[in-house]
């Protein structure tokens, strides 16, 4: 292999490594902040339904107060009913107190249908405050991984980029500059591509005989006729043994 090309190809390893961790730095903070907003969201939704619990007893009280009020209201005409001087008059004490009578029948009706109502809320608030806790307790350790993650990641990212610094000083400038310029025009990074069965294995043009003996002798820097990139044949242990043969 053209050590130029071998050395290259440190520089690409070390490219794409440090690519992938780059990545992952600008993902997890993305990560981190959809959970926060499940988190917020759950949470949204357990004020509302403790919200309900507290309209429902709040009405109830109302209709509590409605009813004393109704109650007092009866006691008061049934005094005056006493006094009722005509028959008249009584009747319409009577209807008074009748109609009074039937609003705390359907105070109590509303009272019990609210009490019904309430149970299944009072249980689902309950239910969703656990599952709460749980959740801000494992969104904390996720958003703690995802800190270690991330310091891990820079650490690395540091160590590596060290390593292509010196890396591409073993490269020859002209080399080098080809390969900066390949890894740029091709989305996936990669500028140098593998010959896998007289294959470039980037676009999968045959290789012309010629071009693959040139790459196999390595004595020049050789690239594909087609994507540009330069082209290199590893040396397998079969490869070797085959050669020791010979
Ligand atoms: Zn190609």
């Amino acid at each position: 292999m053209h050590p130029d090309i071998s050395n290259a190809l440190v520089v690409q390893e070390l490219d794409l490594h440090i690519g992938g961790l780059r990545k992952e730095i600008a993902l997890l903070p993305r990560q981190v902040a959809e959970i926060e907003r499940q988190l917020e969201a759950h949470s949204r939704q357990l004020d509302l339904e403790k919200a309900a619990v507290a309209n429902n007893l709040k009405e109830r009280k109302t209709l509590d107060a409605d009813i004393q009020v109704h109650r007092q209201k009866i006691s008061k005409l049934k005094d005056q009913m006493m006094q009722a001087k005509t028959n008249d008059q009584y009747r319409a004490f009577q209807h008074e107190i009748d109609f009074c009578e039937k609003s705390i029948g359907a105070c109590e009706d509303r009272i019990l249908e609210l009490m019904l109502a309430a149970e299944p809320l009072e249980i689902n608030v309950k239910k969703a405050e656990t599952a709460l806790a749980e959740e801000k307790k494992a969104v904390e350790k996720q958003k703690s991984e995802a800190r270690a993650r991330t310091a891990d990641d820079e650490a690395a990212l540091k160590r590596a980029l060290g390593e292509r610094e010196d890396a591409a000083r073993q490269v020859s400038p002209p080399v080098l500059s080809t390969y900066e310029r390949l890894r740029v025009k091709h989305k996936d990074g990669v500028a140098i591509a593998e010959v896998v069965e007289g294959q470039c294995a980037s676009c999968h043009m045959l290789l012309r005989p010629q071009l693959l003996v040139e790459v196999r002798a390595g004595s020049e820097v050789v690239a594909c006729e087609n994507c540009r990139r330069l082209l290199y044949l590893p040396i397998r242990p079969v490869d070797i043994a085959a050669e020791m043969q010979l």
